[in-house]
């Protein structure tokens, strides 16, 4: 059992060793190209052809010189335009493409890919007051009510669709959220789609930005039809591709009372061109977990034929994964995360790993040599969470590095908190060198960046992920 902060880097794990000098490491993933400068670039030139299709049918014009109600429902028409173009930058950037999520992270995408929903929301808003607004002024509030949501059978349809989209924002709303599943969510969520779909036809034939200009109604279904490429090939393909091809439990290795090792194989291993320190979505195929997609991270290099992850039990699902059966199919969804290794190489690593965050720790710690010199600090609340210490000793002996165990409450560690500066600093003199990589829960990876920044370490070397659930 390690002590606390005992810095060590002895004894070797024989099966380990061997894992270490597999011939047949996987393929690397391949590189992926100026993803984030394309996408930018394809986003705002998006924003700024919408602006102008209003702009060209009369839109600016109304506003400056129009009368009262004619303003406000030409502020109604851009902001519903701006609405669906923010959706459908926002759809694109769940649409998980290879190439843009290696650039930038699962996490990122996802953030903006929330940010770009809030924003949505609050144009359409926006939208739905500016022009009830307009039509009340010149007919009444209860006229105008009336012809917006049910006298024409497509603004029936859009404020369907509006319905769908403030139900969305509501069950997204970070106090309602806590109190359900992510599941129940996530597939709520999902309703977006149908949202969009409900309203693209009012846009079309109702407003004058599209009604009476053909080339403008072409450029508008093109994106659309786009995007909806883009989610059905690239999401939608992912996740049914790992579901046709899945992978399949060899090994179910106990490791403490809640944590498991997780062993999957078979001849698509190779194919998911996974690497140390990214992570997938593992979906057993059975009944009970058939609908639940969960990350996990791996937890050792994959090989040509095989592929270990971590999973400490922490719900229902979780704990359904430490007790699979030998056998079990399991679709892989992935792997997700950055090109992490290209930042890291050549660099001395510091890695900051809470329970069972040591999963990529311990996978990445293979993929680096000696002039690494990995220190890993590993932070436990009980000597019984620790897991792979065996491992990370053989991994640590062979690159001149150090494992640091830190276990207990903060408040009772003997030798301080390792995330104050000076702690740190003594542990690691050369901390400000390194490039650091932190996985584990949020509160700790806000700990332990703090105390990095203290040290003088720059922020583009922290690596962590943000939370995107
Ligand atoms: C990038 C990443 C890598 C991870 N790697 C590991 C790992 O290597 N080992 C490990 O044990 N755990 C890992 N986790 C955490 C693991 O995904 C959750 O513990 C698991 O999803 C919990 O599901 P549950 O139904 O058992 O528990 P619940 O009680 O349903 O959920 C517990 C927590 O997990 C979140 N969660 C639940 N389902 C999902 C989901 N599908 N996607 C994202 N978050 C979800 C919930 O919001 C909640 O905060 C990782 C999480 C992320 C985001």
């Amino acid at each position: 059992m390690p002590e606390q902060q005992t810095e060590t880097g002895s004894g070797r794990h024989p099966r380990l060793t061997a894992r270490i000098h597999h011939p047949q490491r996987a393929r690397r993933p391949r590189h992926p190209g100026p993803a984030l400068s394309d996408a930018l670039t394809f986003a705002i030139a998006f924003i700024v052809v919408t602006i102008g299709i209003w702009v060209r049918h009369g839109g600016w014009d109304t506003i400056v010189a129009g009368s009262w109600a004619e303003a406000w429902e030409s502020a109604g028409a851009l902001t519903g335009l701006l609405a669906t173009a923010v959706a459908l930058i926002g759809i694109a950037l769940a649409a998980r493409t290879h190439r843009f999520e290696r650039a930038i992270g699962l996490d990122r995408a996802l953030l903006w890919h929330r940010w770009m929903g809030e924003t949505a929301a609050l144009l359409l808003a926006i939208h739905i007051i500016t022009t009830l607004v307009a039509y009340s002024s010149r007919e009444g509030l209860a006229a105008a009510i009336s012809e917006l949501t049910g006298e024409e059978q497509y603004m029936a349809l859009a404020t369907v669709g509006a319905l769908g989209m403030l139900l969305i924002t509501v069950i997204s709303l970070g106090f309602i959220r806590r109190h359900l599943a992510y599941e129940t969510w996530y597939y709520i969520h999902l309703l977006i789609y149908a949202s969009l779909a409900l309203a693209f036809a009012h846009e079309i034939f109702l407003g004058t930005d599209f009604a009476f200009d053909p080339l403008a109604r072409a450029f508008w279904i093109a994106v659309t039809a786009f995007v909806l490429c883009l989610v059905l090939v690239s999401r939608w393909g992912r996740a049914i591709r790992s579901i046709v091809r899945p992978l399949t439990v060899l090994a179910v290795t106990p490791l403490n009372d809640v944590a498991a090792t997780v062993e999957l194989g078979g001849r698509n291993v190779t194919d998911l061109r996974a690497a140390a320190g990214q992570f997938a979505l593992l979906r057993p195929l059975t009944r009970k977990l058939v609908w639940q997609p969960h990350p996990y991270s791996i937890s050792a290099a994959p090989t040509v034929d095989r592929i270990r992850f971590t999973i400490k039990a922490l719900g229902g699902a979780s704990e359904m994964m430490t007790h699979l059966p030998v056998g079990t199919k399991v679709a892989v969804e992935g792997p997700y995360g950055t090109k992490i290794y290209e930042q890291l190489r050549g660099r001395k690593l510091l890695l900051i790993a809470g329970g069972v965050g040591i999963a990529p720790v311990r996978s990445l710690m293979e993929d680096f040599g000696p002039d690494a010199e990995p220190v890993v600090i590993y932070r436990a609340r009980r000597a019984a969470e620790i897991v792979h210490y065996d491992e990370l000793v053989a991994l640590a002996d062979t690159r001149n590095g150090r494992i640091i165990p830190v276990v207990g409450r903060t408040s009772d560690l003997a030798d301080g908190n390792p995330f104050d500066p000076d702690v740190m600093q003594a542990l690691v003199p050369d901390v400000a060198e390194r490039i650091a990589v932190v996985c584990g829960s949020q509160p700790m990876i806000h700990a332990a960046f703090q105390c990095l920044r203290a040290c003088g370490m720059a922020p583009a070397d922290i690596h962590f992920e943000r939370i995107w659930w």
